[in-house]
């Protein structure tokens, strides 16, 4: 299924070279360190890969949401689930909320450094108490003057403990009782924030270079033109922005089983056992087979979504289906691969090793899978 034209293709050379000489070689480092080092970000914004869709005026590449696809596809070639996370979350999970709903004083503060890699995202709606019901969300807001003040806390935030910006959503209270979704609202708030506090760093099964950080607000003094869009109606703005992220999703649990299958297919051609090549084998070569299929699969959903989502098109049933559906697919590749890897794929030395592990999150972070199915249910069931 070809949906790239040619600037696309050039767009994705220069991301795989970067990424090759940049990115891969500085893998096992980053993991052992538990984080990317920030001087990434700079080179990447000089690059122009971090505001590809933004607008020209604030530092943005003026570019389509397929130059978007290209661009997490190539991060997620890396081996690193990590880095394609941490990225991801930069540009399309945490900075969207800024560009289609912030003031236009506030995105012309902070949007051009945000594409130039100078300041880092992070988004912040996950509390310690639940991730699947946003609704619940317990920070609270309260408008004071010219300031909300913010109390409460979020959990496993990821570039939590390296951003610069969180965009954060808290409860406004008003005194009335409102509907469970109803008060909640989008916060930029800086790290340099009174009150502001970045807890424990979490230590993780996988994505482990990505650093996952406890947030917590004390009597946080929040500017007030820092609410992000209208009060109140900052669910269905987390709502809009995960269609993006899932979209990311899917992105990135496909090209990270395509790249398991391409090590795979190398090192089954590789090793030795019975007399000959694993690939002459059967039973290994079905089993190839049915993985590129999923895959392939996983891919075509995707893409279809994705166009769908370009064209401005009602897509959150089929973007829950490619998010579902290529978060179980690369649960299945990563346990193939490892399994034809054989001990070798069970050692830290093998990229497959990582791989399984980054994997598992796939079906959890960004809405788990049962959640995609209540999505979907719910709208076969309207
Ligand atoms: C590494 C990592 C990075 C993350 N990064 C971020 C981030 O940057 N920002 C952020 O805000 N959040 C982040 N998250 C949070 C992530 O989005 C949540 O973990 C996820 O949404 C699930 O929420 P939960 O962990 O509270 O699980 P819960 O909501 O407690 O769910 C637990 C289990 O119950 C199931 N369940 C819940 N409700 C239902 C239901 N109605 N029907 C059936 N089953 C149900 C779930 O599917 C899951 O299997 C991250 C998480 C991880 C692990």
């Amino acid at each position: 299924m070809k949906i790239f034209n040619e600037q696309h293709e050039m767009f994705r050379q220069t991301l795989r070279s970067f990424v090759e000489k940049d990115v891969m070689p500085h893998v096992e480092e980053w993991e052992a360190a538990g984080r990317i080092p920030k001087s990434i970000w700079p080179r990447m914004g000089a690059l122009g890969l971090l505001g590809v869709e933004y607008d020209e005026k604030y530092g943005g590449g003026g570019a389509d949401l397929l130059t978007t696809a290209v661009l997490h596809e190539e991060c997620a070639r890396s081996r690193s689930g990590s880095f394609a996370m941490a990225v991801g979350v930069h540009t399309d999970m945490a900075s969207p909320h800024l560009y289609w709903t912030g003031s236009e004083p506030l995105k012309a503060k902070y949007l051009p450094a945000i594409c130039r890699g100078e300041k880092l995202c992070a988004i912040a709606v996950t509390e310690p108490g639940g991730g699947s019901d946003v609704a619940a969300i317990r920070t609270r807001a309260v408008r004071e003057g010219d300031h909300y003040v913010l109390n409460g806390s979020k959990m496993f935030i990821t570039n939590g403990a390296l951003a610069d910006l969180y965009f954060v959503a808290a409860r406004v209270e008003r005194g009335e009782v409102l509907r469970r979704h109803e008060g909640i609202s989008m916060f930029l708030v800086e790290r340099e924030t009174p009150g502001f506090a970045v807890g424990r760093t979490l230590d993780k099964m996988g994505m482990r270079a990505s650093d996952t950080a406890e947030l917590a607000f004390q009597d946080m003094r929040v500017p007030a033109e820092n609410l992000l869009g209208r009060e109140g109606v900052g669910f269905y703005e987390v709502m809009r922005v995960f269609q993006r992220e899932r979209l990311v999703a899917g992105l990135h649990a496909v090209a990270m089983s395509s790249r398991a299958l391409e090590d795979t297919l190398a090192y089954v051609r590789e090793r030795q056992a019975f007399g000959g090549p694993l690939s002459d084998k059967q039973v290994v070569r079905h089993k190839l087979a049915d993985l590129a299929t999923r895959i392939e699969a996983g891919r075509a959903l995707t893409y279809a979504a994705l166009l769908r989502y370009q064209a401005g098109e009602e897509a959150v049933s089929e973007i829950s289906m490619a998010k579902l559906f290529t978060a179980e697919m690369v649960q299945k590749v990563a346990y193939e691969c490892v399994q034809l890897h054989g001990g070798y794929g069970y050692m830290r030395e093998y990229a497959i090793e990582r791989f399984a592990r980054d994997a598992r999150l796939l079906s959890i972070g960004g809405g788990t899978s049962e959640i995609m199915k209540e999505i979907i249910a719910k709208a076969l069931l309207a």
